[in-house]
């Protein structure tokens, strides 16, 4: 606490995986004595950097990037950009710092790592986007690589930014090459990618429900946020037979009582990936919905919760609220989302319950993916994805299982997660020796 003063976020994330790890930790002298989570909560490189463009006005604006190089021990540091007025220096090292053990838990070989910019996409002209990434890009160049860094999107950054982003790295390098994933499909990008976090989630959910004998088929599901995650989370649990009932953004959420069907979602994405509209113009073509301003979707009734906006989006009176309306399981989309005090609500109710780290990391997997068609120059088809996206979630799971199992019938995830992630990056750390 010392050592990080004014960074929440990022001591939340360290306090929730140290209480699950510490008695591993001391039970197993070698990482002890190693000082192993003493390395890994110190990131490895901070960067931090002056973004400086024009708005359309022609007006000089400044904002902050910033890049986190958290841990290559696995692989060549890995995480997303995100661009939101919210981003500082604690939010990164918290998202940077889940990412070091979900990349673990990938089992692909990729070190950790994230970063943005607090600049606000929002209103902003399609020139200004692309003046701005192509700034950030400027300076962010000289600290990636394909070998070195690959970023990724995140909240504000989906594959126009991504479009970008890497139009300008290959100008000043002069080089094509995998240096950020979420690529256009046209200039290397891996199919699925876009649906793979969302699609993740909902792979993860199956597994959880399948331990307790249940299907999702025919569950009410209720999902915060309408970007890329909420969107594809939405569009597989639909497929799969349940009913979606809300969808959020930061100004409130839908709710419509008969279930958002494909068609509908389909007017949703148009909505926030082309007209990059609010979410209560829903209303406008499904006038028989309800819209809720400046509230969040956890009063509403459901067998499945999705988290999939951002941090700290639910607390422990909505998590009571969730139990109380029958929810049985609650599966992480966003970096996360619940508060320490909700999981705990989740776990002494013996509820399912799944931490980002484990259940959105077919994203961060599908971009491993998107690197390994790089290097040999090819190009899977969607359904070689899916089904290494599958397979990737099916082994998390039963990591999370073999690691987590407290009883009969209950696993602690978070415990599961942790420690899985813990015990192959800690081993890679030590054979390389005081790094
Ligand atoms: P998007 O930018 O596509 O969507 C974010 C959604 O969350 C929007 O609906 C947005 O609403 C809402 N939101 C953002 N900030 C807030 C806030 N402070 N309060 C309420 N709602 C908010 O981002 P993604 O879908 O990519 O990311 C969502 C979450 O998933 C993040 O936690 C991200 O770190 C995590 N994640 C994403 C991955 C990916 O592959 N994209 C991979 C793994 C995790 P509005 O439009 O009003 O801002």
């Amino acid at each position: 606490k010392q050592r990080n003063p004014n960074e929440p976020e990022f001591l939340q994330a360290v306090e929730e995986v140290a209480q699950t790890l510490l008695p591993f930790i001391e039970d197993n002298p070698k990482y002890k004595n190693k000082m192993l989570l003493e390395r890994m909560v110190e990131p490895e490189r901070t960067i931090s950097f002056r973004v400086v463009w024009q708005n359309d006005k022609g007006e000089t604006q400044v904002n902050r990037g910033y890049r986190i190089q958290m841990n290559s021990a696995l692989g060549p540091y890995k995480g997303g950009l995100r661009f939101h007025p919210s981003v500082n220096l604690s939010v990164l090292k918290f998202l940077a710092f889940e990412q070091t053990f979900k990349n673990s838990l990938t089992t692909l070989p990729l070190g950790s790592g994230k970063g943005g910019s607090d600049f606000d996409p929002k209103g902003k002209s399609d020139s200004e986007i692309m003046r701005f990434c192509q700034s950030f890009m400027t300076e962010l160049s000289r600290h990636i690589g394909q070998f070195t860094d690959v970023p990724a999107g995140d909240i504000g950054v989906g594959g126009r930014e991504i479009g970008y982003l890497f139009g300008q790295y290959k100008r000043i390098r002069d080089e094509f090459s995998g240096v950020l994933t979420g690529k256009g499909i046209s200039y290397g990008g891996s199919l699925i990618r876009t649906e793979a976090t969302g699609y993740g989630c909902v792979y993860f959910t199956e597994c959880m429900l399948e331990s307790k004998n249940e299907k999702i088929e025919g569950k009410t599901v209720v999902i915060s946020g309408s970007g890329n995650v909420a969107q594809y989370a939405a569009e597989k649990a639909i497929e799969l037979g349940a009913k979606v009932v809300t969808m959020s953004d930061s100004s409130g959420y839908i709710y419509d009582k008969a279930g958002i069907d494909t068609d509908k979602l389909q007017f949703i994405m148009k909505l926030k990936n082309e007209k990059r509209g609010r979410i209560k113009e829903y209303l406008d073509k499904y006038p028989e919905a309800e819209y809720f301003e400046g509230e969040r979707p956890w009063s509403i009734k459901c067998d499945v919760a999705l988290p999939c906006a951002t941090q700290n989006e639910l607390n422990a009176e909505e998590a009571k609220q969730l139990l109380a309306n029958g929810c049985i399981c609650v599966t992480e989309g966003a970096n996360m989302p619940c508060t320490a005090d909700a999981v705990e609500v989740f776990h002494d109710a013996n509820i399912l319950y799944a931490p980002g780290k484990a259940s959105n990391a077919g994203g961060v997997a599908t971009s491993g993916l998107e690197m390994s068609q790089n290097s040999i120059r090819l190009g899977w088809s969607r359904e070689e994805v899916d089904s290494r996206l599958k397979e990737i979630m099916n082994n998390i799971h039963s990591e999370c299982v073999k690691f987590g199992k407290e009883a009969k019938n209950f696993t602690n995830y978070v415990k599961g997660a942790n420690i899985a992630g813990f015990v192959k990056l800690a081993d890679a750390m030590l054979a390389q020796g005081l790094v």
